[in-house]
C-alpha cells in the first residue's frame, strides 16, 4: 500500500517545505546547534516513515549540528544512521558523495578517530563493485541558487541529485532548484 502511495504521489510537485525545516535550517545559521540537532533529528525520524529517501541527508545534517556543538559521539551515532539508510537504499553514489563530504569535514575539524570510524561505516554499506569504479561525479558548469527557495538549505552543487542538465532537487524538501540563467 505504501508502495502504491509513494507512485501516485511521484510526478506530483514536492510539497512547500515544512516549517520545522526552515526552522531548522535558520537554527543551524544561527549558530544554535543543540536546537538544529534536535530539529533536524525528529525531522530525519518522521521522514524515515514518511519519505524515507529525505531521511539520510537530515540525519547527516542533525550529526553535523551535533559535531558542532560539540557532541562528537552524539554526530558519529547520526552519520552511521544517515549512511546505513543510503546503504539499504542502494543510493551508492549518494552515500559515496555524503560520506566523503562528511570525513572530509571531520578531519577538517581535527576529529580523525571519528572520521576513520565514519570511513568503516562506509566501507561496510558500499558493495565492493561500488568501491572499485569509485569515479567522480559529473560537474555541472550551471550555476546554482546558493540556498533552496523552498526550504533555505544551502544548496552545494556538486553535491545534488540532477533531475535534468539545468534542474536539480533539493535533498532535504525534495523542491526542484532551478540553475540561474
Ligand atoms: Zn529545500
Amino acid at each position: 500500500m505504501f508502495r502504491r502511495a509513494r507512485r501516485i504521489l511521484r510526478g506530483i510537485p514536492a510539497p512547500a517545505a515544512p516549517q520545522a525545516l526552515r526552522h531548522a535550517h535558520q537554527l543551524m545559521e544561527r549558530g544554535r546547534y543543540a536546537d538544529a540537532l534536535l530539529t533536524f533529528y525528529d525531522l530525519a525520524q518522521k521522514a524515515e516513515e514518511r519519505f524515507p529517501e529525505r531521511a539520510p541527508i537530515l540525519y547527516a545534517e542533525a550529526g553535523r549540528a551535533a559535531i558542532l556543538s560539540g557532541d562528537s559521539k552524539k554526530g558519529v551515532f547520526c552519520f552511521r544512521s544517515a549512511l546505513t539508510l543510503l546503504g539499504s537504499q542502494q543510493r551508492y553514489q549518494r552515500l559515496q558523495q555524503l560520506g566523503g563530504r562528511i570525513v572530509m569535514e571531520l578531519r577538517e575539524r581535527g576529529l580523525h578517530a571519528e572520521a576513520e570510524e565514519v570511513e568503516s561505516v562506509l566501507r561496510n554499506n558500499l558493495p565492493a563493485a561500488a568501491q572499485k569504479e569509485a569515479k567522480p561525479s559529473s560537474y555541472h558548469q550551471v550555476i546554482l541558487p546558493t540556498h533552496c527557495p523552498s526550504c533555505g538549505a544551502a544548496v552545494r552543487r556538486e553535491d545534488v541529485e540532477w533531475v535534468d542538465a539545468l534542474t536539480a532537487e533539493c535533498d532535504y524538501c525534495g523542491s526542484p532548484i532551478r540553475a540561474e540563467s
